[in-house]
């Protein structure tokens, strides 16, 4: 209804105008050399209104038309990235639900509609190495590292796919190269620990890993790598510090100092290690100081002191007071052990050991009879195993030869 009004009132406006320029009178005239040509007034301003609206609407017209491409590629851009999008999130489902080839074929197509954004570059990848390519998962990878904001994306690709082919020096250098696009990364401290490790280089596995690491085992395995003696020695101290029932780390501080002259200080450092973890290995090198039967008995008592009751303290008891002599404290000490039911065979063999020293082979082969189907049943003595393969070593290494496993080889009995 205003509408109307409002062009009523135009109307009326436009009429009352030309009324009003009728009543104006007058004429326009032009002349130009012989051309002239002579218009009244109004008709003369109604042909300049004329003039400038038609000017104005091929203006307008121009314009469009200038701004046409500009438009449909908006257009065509705004269509792509709808279908892009729809691309991206069929991908997306198809790797939930496992089918790589149909996600690597709709990130491609993503990736046609709208282009290498790192969503797209990083999906690429993933869906590449679901399908098996991993050169493809490479490539994809490259292209996110080389976008700065994405760096560190496409580094760790990179790094899992260096871990998964086992190239380690690429993985320590891919791995660096991330830790300082993104330094605050915990993980990749652990992670280039790990590597390292692969790598053999103790040292640097050691200079990475965390409180909670084996910091006795990478001190140690570093100190056997290090050639200059008073490094090794500081890392053997720490190996110890670190952890003073890791028994290779005791005997190699303890050896360290008797060596270096100190034999007091290796003495405690050995009874220190016994009373937090006994191993036959303290004792052969604290029983290898004095070759006198009865001190080494007496050696031994005080050695054992704080862990009586401990298998590898009765043994160890018994083993030297038979050696001395004392077959009734050899034996008794044995019997204790095996009433606890955890005895070795290690027990059985030396109860026999004292039997035939005690009596003689022929009255000692009754008694034995018994303890034969005893020790089939007893677990077999600890030893150092690999706790990846299962293979036996006859010392602690940092790596085991066998399945070439770093830091799996600990001090115990079989798998039964
Ligand atoms: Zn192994």
């Amino acid at each position: 209804m205003r509408l109307v009004l409002k062009l009523l009132l135009v109307l009326l406006a436009g009429f009352a105008g030309v009324m009003a320029l009728m009543d104006l009178g007058g004429s326009v005239e032009i002349r130009h050399g012989d051309l002239w040509i002579g218009l009244p007034l109004a008709a003369g301003i109604l042909a300049a209104a004329l003039g400038f609206l038609l000017l104005h609407a091929l203006l307008r017209l121009w314009s469009w038309l200038l701004a046409w491409p500009a438009r449909r590629r908006l257009r065509l851009e705004r269509q792509h990235r709808a279908e892009g999008e729809l691309a991206l999130t069929r991908a997306l489902v198809a790797l939930a639900a496992g089918r790589a080839e149909a996600a690597r074929i709709e990130v491609t197509r993503a990736r046609r509609l709208m282009g290498d954004s790192p969503q797209l570059l990083l999906l690429a990848a993933e869906a590449a190495r679901a399908e098996g390519d991993e050169a493809a998962a490479t490539e994809a990878f490259e292209a996110l590292a080389a976008q700065p904001e994405a760096r560190f994306l496409g580094l760790r690709g990179l790094l899992r796919q260096a871990e998964a082919r086992g190239d380690w020096d690429a993985a320590r250098e891919i791995a660096a190269e991330a830790q300082s696009a993104e330094p605050s990364a915990e993980w990749l401290r652990a992670e280039r620990s790990e590597v390292a490790r692969r790598r053999q280089d103790w040292g640097e596995a050691l200079a990475f890993s965390g409180a909670d690491g084996p910091r006795a085992a990478l001190s140690l395995a570093a100190a056997l790598q290090e050639k200059d003696p008073l490094r090794a020695a500081e890392l053997e101290r720490q190996a110890f510090l670190a952890e003073p029932g890791f028994a290779p780390g005791v005997i190699a501080h303890a050896s360290r100092l008797l060596d270096t002259g100190h034999p007091r200080r290796a003495r405690g450092v050995l009874q220190q290690g016994w009373n937090a973890a006994p191993h036959p290995g303290i004792a052969e090198l604290l029983l290898g100081l004095d070759t006198d039967r009865i001190r080494r008995v007496r050696l031994v008592e005080e050695l054992t002191r704080h862990t009586p009751a401990h298998p590898e303290s009765r043994l160890l008891r018994a083993r030297i007071a038979f050696e001395a002599g004392l077959t009734g404290r050899a034996r008794h000490e044995l019997n204790l052990w095996r009433e606890t039911g955890q005895a070795d065979r290690r027990c059985y063999a030396l109860l026999g050991e004292v039997e035939r020293a005690e009596h003689g082979p022929d009255a000692a082969r009754e008694r034995e009879a018994g303890w034969l189907r005893e020790a089939a049943a007893a677990p077999v003595e600890p030893v150092w195993r690999c706790g990846h393969c299962g293979a036996e070593h006859s010392a602690w290494k940092p790596l085991c030869g066998a399945c070439g496993t770093a830091g799996a080889i600990t001090w115990s009995g079989a798998a039964r």
